[in-house]
């Protein structure tokens, strides 16, 4: 497979509410991408709209594909490649990529939509040239990433970097979604986190551009919140603060325990940009320890939402040029490589 590596891979990545798929070039250019709704589908609807959406871009591409990337929110068991538990999309135990293989007749490689996330900002983004790279996916959860010495790190079986996952308060919120746990950051520092801390506040002050908004019928989201914060909306302002600052708490423990370089926040909500990170960067250096937190930049992601998707693709080459990528490579017409 060396000489098709210099065409066309697909990375997909699937989000808890959208998938992002697209054609990459071994520049990293997208030649076509498209995008679908994934909110409402049980795992078959699911396995059968992203094998259309890669289909689609096939079609589009009208070139050989040399393989396909998935990046899922998913815990993984590299040992079987088994997606053991997704805490926002109806995935349990289902051998995806083998099941993809033999849709797609294509191989197929799967990582956790976070670990490409971050492979992505480490090999071509806001972590290049950095040995230890630690990424926080900001959406509906929150993902994590780690690159280590250069190399991503999943842990024994594939399941570690759950970063979103650490309690930053041990009598907080129930977590969301699958996860047993409480006060994870996911539950204070996410999009859905966002989004619940503006419309409590935004009772309390109607009288402003976002409560006059929600009157005339806008959707209460993410992106809608950045978008009045930017044009200096108080209540938008605030409600990223506060998740600003809760996000710095669990910054200071990533700074603590890895020591990292850089600290790349990216995913949906980190289109809110300095007035996330500035609170975040304030709190982090409140609470980390010296030297870690002084040797430590945070910035946003570079390829911004679609980091995800290039990183699988970066995978998929590696994968397609016979390099160990790391996880494991399934091939149509057989359970494996
Ligand atoms: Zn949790």
């Amino acid at each position: 497979m060396a000489g098709v590596a210099e065409g066309h891979v697909i990375g997909v990545d699937l989000g808890g509410t959208k998938l992002l798929a697209g054609a990459v070039g071994a520049d990293l250019a997208v030649v076509h991408r498209t995008n679908r709704p994934v909110y409402g589908l049980d795992q078959q609807e699911l396995v059968q709209m992203i094998a259309d959406a890669v289909e689609e871009i096939c079609t589009a591409v009208d070139a050989p594909i040399a393989a396909v990337g998935f990046g899922i929110p998913c815990t993984f068991d590299l040992r079987t490649g088994i997606a053991v538990q997704a805490a926002h999309l109806p995935f349990r135990d289902i051998a995806f990529g083998d099941v993809m293989a033999e849709r797609l007749a294509l191989p197929v490689v799967v990582d956790n939509d976070a670990n490409c996330a971050v492979l992505c900002e480490a090999r071509a983004g806001a972590g290049r040239g950095a040995s230890e790279v630690v990424m926080l996916t900001l959406g509906t959860g929150i993902g994590g990433g780690l690159v280590l010495r250069g190399e991503v790190y999943r842990g024994w079986i594939g399941a570690g970097a759950e970063m979103g996952h650490m309690v930053v308060d041990a009598d907080g919120r129930p977590c969301v979604g699958n996860c047993p746990n409480r006060g994870c950051l996911e539950s204070v520092a996410s999009g859905s986190a966002l989004v619940r801390e503006a419309s409590l506040a935004v009772a309390r002050r109607p009288d402003t551009p976002l409560g006059h908004a929600l009157e005339a019928g806008r959707e209460l989201t993410g992106p809608m919140i950045t978008e009045l914060a930017n044009e200096g909306d108080p209540v938008a302002r605030g409600a990223i603060e506060v998740v600003g600052r809760a996000l710095g708490v669990g910054l200071a423990n990533l700074a603590n325990i890895f020591n990292p370089q850089i600290l790349v926040i990216g995913g949906g909500v980190s289109a809110a940009g300095e007035l996330l990170l500035e609170p975040a960067r304030e709190v982090m250096l409140e609470r980390a320890l010296a030297p870690n937190k002084d040797a430590v930049r945070v910035v946003t992601a570079e390829f911004g939402a679609e980091a995800g998707m290039i990183g699988a693709a970066l995978l998929a080459r590696e994968a397609a040029a016979g390099r160990d990528c790391g996880v494991r490579v399934s091939l149509p017409g057989r359970a494996a490589a």
